[in-house]
């Protein structure tokens, strides 16, 4: 557009046609216009703008501004003014031109910054602008929150400064090859000191921010705090060494098994339970060191294991030592299964067990030896006193018919000795027939069954009762359990124990209490008297065979009865054993388990 104004008259007194075209206005009417009519600006400013330019015409620079068009809209533009001389007035020469474009561009330009500013604000990730000095130039909030310092603070400061002593030089050599165009952006962990001084993590991506030309304005830091992530990590490695350890210094064998069988780790006891080094065994598989008879023994049930079945194994088995003697172990697999059920591989845990299976098995012998000596003395005390019964009963016989016959011929002292020698004969007999009972116990005894304790009792009492008419005895009882035994024994027993109850009582009539309590897995029977007592030192002896502590004067009996006690009950897989005081009675106690123990 070129318009000419008369200074004079502010009036345009001549505009070209683009000048119409633009501003909407036909030559006529602009003619009747002046300059102040289509600019922001009064006519007063306008004047005195132009009169400056008419004193200095070097100053005639451009001017940016705005007409208002015909329509009302706004028409942007640049122009440079000049000043003619026309006879005595003054012409001013205007030539715009139109930026509406420029001014768009210069607009969307600012939007856009205003959103990256807006961005660069508000982003959850700190960012900042680093000079290629090394200073901030630019934080947004967040990083301000990383960092724990105010915007104002953190602008000017050295990154190098808040950087943590050991990481301060980390990225130098990635920032430089960067620089020098190698590569387009670095990525680092590195830790940073707060202003409080606590230590934050970071992971920092940083890129160079370059003009047209490509030369480096600035960096582009991006951070996040990955502080948290991080003290998980150390957390978990720290979790991860503490389990190595105890890996490594467990007493127990411990291996990872794959699912073929092979070793993938194993502890220090392990290698010390089989002889090998660890390297050697990541070569072999379980089965390359089982004993030749226990190799495939696990298959059937690991195969259960993995298909799910069962959560873990528990085998005794045995390996071969890699010098070749014989191990041991006792055995706890489990599976450590995948996301989709599947086993990854098996934790195996091996004690070595064989010390205690070398004592089982001199165990197990010397029981079986003990069993042995055992059935052999009672086979040889019930043929020995079976068969000493014929030559006794031969004795007394005889003496008897002599008594009889040459009864009137005999003086008094034979006699006397032939009534000694009936009398040792009978105390003979009544000895071989208790020993005949004793041994009956462990060769005759029946098949253990199901008895009412109520009805034993009975059968006991009934062949006491001329005992306790004659005593005067009060015998009472708890309500007894069915208990599973051979009723003759244990009738027996409960005989003879009443039976002593009886026996050795004291000065009042006795009093005697059959109890019972029922105890895990078994039962505890008692009978309780109010005799005349045992001192401790016998509570042992008194089970022993023939062992008495009265004579027989005092108390008849040969000290057979506690001891058959003692063999029925240990028959039954119980105990017996007595409480007792002088003086203040006794109780004699044994247990019954209540499952079979034969
Ligand atoms: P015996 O009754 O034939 O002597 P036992 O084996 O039954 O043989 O008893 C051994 C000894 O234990 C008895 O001689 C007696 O001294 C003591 N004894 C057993 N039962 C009692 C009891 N209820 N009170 C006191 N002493 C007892």
């Amino acid at each position: 557009m070129i318009l000419l104004i008369d200074r004079a008259t502010m009036r345009f007194v001549d505009v070209n046609g683009t000048a119409c075209a633009l501003l909407g206005y036909s030559r006529e009417e602009l003619l009747a216009m002046g300059p102040q009519d289509v600019l922001p600006t009064t006519r007063e400013q306008l004047a005195h703008s132009y009169d400056t330019l008419i004193a200095d015409p070097s100053l005639q620079n451009g001017m940016h501004a705005y007409y208002t068009c015909k329509d009302g809209s706004r028409l942007p533009f640049e122009s440079t003014r000049r000043v003619l001389r026309s006879g005595d007035r003054w012409i001013i020469v205007a030539i715009s031109r139109d930026i509406r474009r420029r001014a768009a561009a210069e607009a969307a330009l600012r939007e856009s910054e205003e959103r990256y500013r807006r961005t660069f604000d508000l982003a959850g990730s700190g960012i900042a602008h680093v000079g290629l000095d090394g200073r901030f130039l630019r934080v947004n909030r967040t990083l301000c929150e990383v960092l724990g310092y105010p915007q104002e603070e953190l602008v000017g400061k050295h990154v190098k400064e808040i950087s943590h002593p050991e990481d301060r030089d980390l990225t130098d050599a990635r920032r430089s090859r960067m620089h020098a165009g190698e590569m387009e952006s670095a990525r680092f962990e590195k830790r940073y000191l707060r202003k409080d001084g606590s230590v934050v993590w970071v992971d920092l991506t940083v890129a160079l921010a370059r003009d047209p030309e490509g030369r480096p304005l600035h960096e582009i830091s991006i951070m996040e705090d990955i502080t948290e992530a991080k003290q998980a990590e150390s957390a978990l490695r720290e979790s991860e060494e503490r389990w190595r350890v105890t890996f490594d210094m467990a007493g127990s064998g411990i291996a990872h098994v794959g699912v073929d069988g092979r070793f993938l780790r194993v502890n220090r006891s392990l290698c010390e339970i089989l002889g090998y080094a660890a390297e050697e065994l990541s070569r072999l598989t379980v089965k390359d060191i089982s004993y030749a008879e226990d190799r495939d023994v696990t298959d059937e049930r690991r195969a259960r294991m993995h298909a799910g079945e069962v959560d873990a194994l528990h085998f005794e088995k045995r390996y071969l030592r890699k010098d070749g003697l014989t191990v041991w172990a006792d055995l706890t697999v489990s599976p450590v299964r995948g996301p989709d059920g599947a086993t990854l591989y098996e934790i195996a845990i091996f004690d070595d067990i064989t010390e205690r299976k070398e004592a089982d098995e001199a165990l197990r012998a010397a029981h079986e030896e003990l069993k042995r000596s055992n059935a052999e003395l009672e086979q040889f005390a019930y043929v020995a006193s079976h068969d000493l019964q014929e030559p006794l009963r031969m004795v007394s016989s005889y003496t008897q018919l002599l008594q009889r016959r040459l009864g009137e011929k005999l003086d008094d002292d034979a006699r006397e000795f032939m009534a000694y020698i009936v009398d040792g004969a009978a105390r003979m007999k009544q000895l071989i027939e208790d020993l005949l009972a004793y041994s009956r116990v462990g060769t005759r005894g029946k098949d253990f069954k199901a008895l009412a304790g109520e009805d034993i009792l009975r059968r006991a009492l009934v062949n006491l009762r001329a005992a306790i008419e004659e005593t005067k005895a009060e015998v009472t009882h708890d309500a007894l359990p069915t208990i599973e035994a051979d009723d003759v024994q244990i009738a027996q027993l409960l005989q003879n124990l009443i039976g002593n109850a009886l026996k050795f009582r004291g000065a009042d009539p006795p009093r005697v209490h059959v109890g019972v309590v029922e105890r895990e897995g078994e039962w505890e029977l008692w009978v309780r008297d109010n005799g005349i007592g045992i001192e401790p030192q016998y509570f042992e002896r008194i089970f022993m065979v023939f062992q008495r502590l009265h004579n027989k004067g005092e108390y008849p009996g040969t000290g057979i009865g506690l001891a058959i006690c003692k063999k029925v009950v240990e028959r039954h897989g119980g105990r017996i054993w007595v409480d007792s005081r002088p003086g203040e009675g006794s109780t004699f106690r044994f247990t019954l388990p209540k499952a079979r123990h034969h």
